[in-house]
């Protein structure tokens, strides 16, 4: 599943192809995604152009500039992907919608689950509902420990499914969570509020490390997302528990526990995460 990292791989890879490109023809061969595609979207931007992309948690944002400006809402769900085809490549299975860009450059969204969607956005991105509740981008200036251990006083939550809520942090997903937990040394079971401020700031620095790793690793796949016939390179990174259940802990050699937090499994080490 594309996590933070991966729309943001997915944002570098395309923004070069896409900014400033002005849209030709739009293609919809399958408009029923989980948001079906707007009626008007094709009306709206054929013959606009397109401004510097953005990201919010994990939606891609593609400004639309012209006499109706607007943006574009992009999420790729469970499977989904963005790459930049070569005009008169043919599309694959799966490829629902195409904006075909005034130099030749196809952008080509694939989804085999459709749980992602493209929406149109007509007044202010951060208004919409879907983006107005959500908490701070990890990787900024405005998530840190002392916002953990603020927000989490008085929780009896578990810290893990604490740092996994959106409205605290977003983009912390189960692996960077169950990863950043054994960094900073925390067990996951742990109760958010009795989390010590010297561990939350551990923690958010431990998030902001593997999430960086993340991304600093996508940029070796920027180039997949031009041509080819694959899939964009979403990468696989050296994980120290997550799916490594009954394996040896590579800091202390003993092994690795599952247990479930939030519905989600989690896997720890019991001797090196108190
Ligand atoms: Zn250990």
């Amino acid at each position: 599943m594309p996590e933070l990292p991966e729309v943001e791989t997915t944002r570098r890879g395309i923004a070069p192809h896409v900014e400033g490109r002005e849209v030709v023809e739009v293609v919809v061969r399958q408009p029923r995604l989980r948001v079906p595609v707007p009626a008007d979207l094709v009306d709206r931007l054929v013959g606009a152009r397109l401004g510097p992309l953005g990201r919010r948690a994990k939606y891609l944002l593609v400004p639309v500039e012209g006499d109706e400006p607007g943006t574009l809402l992009w999420h790729l769900g469970m499977s989904g992907s963005l790459r930049i085809a070569r005009l008169g490549e043919l599309p694959r299975k799966h490829d629902h919608l195409d904006l075909v860009l005034d130099d030749g450059g196809i952008l080509r969204y694939h989804d085999p689950r459709r749980f992602g969607f493209v929406d149109w956005l007509a007044g202010s991105v951060e208004a919409d509902r879907r983006l107005a509740r959500l908490g701070p981008e990890p990787l900024s200036e405005s998530f840190d420990g002392e916002r953990l251990y603020r927000l989490s006083r008085g929780r009896r939550l578990a810290v893990k499914p604490f740092v996994m809520d959106s409205a605290v942090v977003v983009g912390v997903g189960n692996i960077y969570a169950a990863e950043a937990l054994f960094l900073a040394g925390i067990d996951p079971r742990r109760s958010a509020g009795r989390v010590s401020l010297a561990r939350y700031l551990r923690l958010a620095a431990a998030v902001k490390e593997v999430l960086a790793a993340a991304i600093t690793q996508g940029g070796t796949t920027l180039r997949d997302f031009v041509g080819g016939t694959g899939e964009p390179g979403y990468f696989k990174q050296r994980l120290n528990v997550y799916g490594r259940h009954g394996e040896a802990c590579r800091r202390c050699g003993g092994e690795l526990r599952l247990v479930t937090l939030g519905q989600r499994a989690s896997v720890f080490c019991t001797r090196c995460q108190t």
